[in-house]
């Protein structure tokens, strides 16, 4: 049988006029999983998100949210889903409690007032201050709280520790690992590498509408991308090397030295490498950031 999935999308494609935002998405997030969605800015992380809860329509593809349909069933898909949006658009004249109270009546949710008392004192958050007189950071914090003040079964969080101090980062990470041993199930967005590292049991990266890439983080560093540090006896022509098949020459070190990188197999690169002298050869898989950055470069 297979497993239970909190979030399923199916070839989702979205188009805002002529921008193709989104071109053919598939992802599976598992029950209870902490899941990171990585991906440079406009790779359409916001749009996933937000045909997830259906605050926008896709042109093509289908969505299920906690075996809901979406377009179907907007208002339980909602009342089950804590939500963080990329951009708050709070209601500045509100106290902070008053703004919680309105988030609560928007997807009739339940409110535990003394959960919301315990997180606003782990946000070192005042209930009473008005929301216009809240720094980046402390609204941040309020809509942080907000998405987990139903204890949902699951979080969309665009982008959660966006404008926070490092304490209070680590604060969400605690927040987001709780919520989880508790039943959740956490889908977030991010640009922060390590942020995804250190939370995410599995992440997707996004490049231009489309998963590149998903699996464990630290099995993500041992897909495809390999780099290869050779050592010659004596000095060789190494250029041949770079004309390899997936391989790229990334530095000469020294006379006898090189570094390459490998995208796939290794085959091609050992067979290269018997027409020469080698003293020496260092394989060693990248860190998710470079990974990234290779999406990033192969995007230019
Ligand atoms: P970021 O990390 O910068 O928030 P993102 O990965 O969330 O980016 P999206 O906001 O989903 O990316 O945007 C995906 C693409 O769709 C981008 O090219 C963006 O400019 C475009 N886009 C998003 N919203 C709209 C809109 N309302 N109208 C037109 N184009 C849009």
């Amino acid at each position: 049988m297979a497993e239970e999935l909190a979030i399923k999308i199916t070839d989702l494609w979205k188009a805002y006029g002529n921008v193709q935002a989104l071109r053919g998405v598939n992802l599976d997030v598992k029950k209870g999983e902490i899941f990171g969605f990585l991906g440079p800015n406009g790779a359409g992380k916001t749009t996933t998100i937000r045909c997830m809860l259906d605050l926008i329509r896709p042109q093509q593809g289908s969505i299920e949210i906690l075996n809901l349909d979406p377009q179907k069933d907007p208002v339980a898909v909602r009342s089950h889903v804590g939500y963080l949006p990329g951009e708050l658009n709070m209601e500045t004249n509100l106290t902070v409690e008053g703004q919680l109270r309105y988030y609560k009546d928007l997807r009739s949710n339940k409110i535990d007032w003394h959960y919301v008392h315990q997180l606003a004192d782990r946000f070192e958050l005042e209930l009473r201050l008005k929301i216009k007189n809240l720094s980046k950071g402390n609204k941040q914090k309020v809509g942080v709280l907000q998405a987990l003040m139903s204890r949902p079964q699951l979080l969309l969080l665009d982008e959660p520790t966006a404008g926070l101090d490092p304490l209070m980062q680590q604060e969400v990470y605690r927040l987001l690992r709780e919520a989880q041993a508790e039943g959740a199930t956490v889908f977030f967005s991010s640009h922060i590498i390590d942020e995804v590292e250190t939370l995410a049991e599995r992440v997707a990266i996004i490049r231009d509408g489309v998963i590149v890439e998903e699996a464990e983080p630290g099995h993500l560093a041992n897909l495809e991308i390999r780099n290869v540090r050779v050592r010659f006896l004596e000095p060789v022509d190494v250029d041949a090397l770079g004309r390899v098949e997936g391989v790229s020459l990334v530095s000469k070190a020294d006379g006898n030295s090189v570094n390459l990188q490998v995208e796939g197999e290794m085959d091609r690169l050992i067979k290269a490498l018997a027409a020469f002298p080698v003293a020496d050869l260092e394989i060693d898989h990248p860190s998710l950031e470079e990974i990234f950055l290779a999406y990033y470069e192969a995007q230019d």
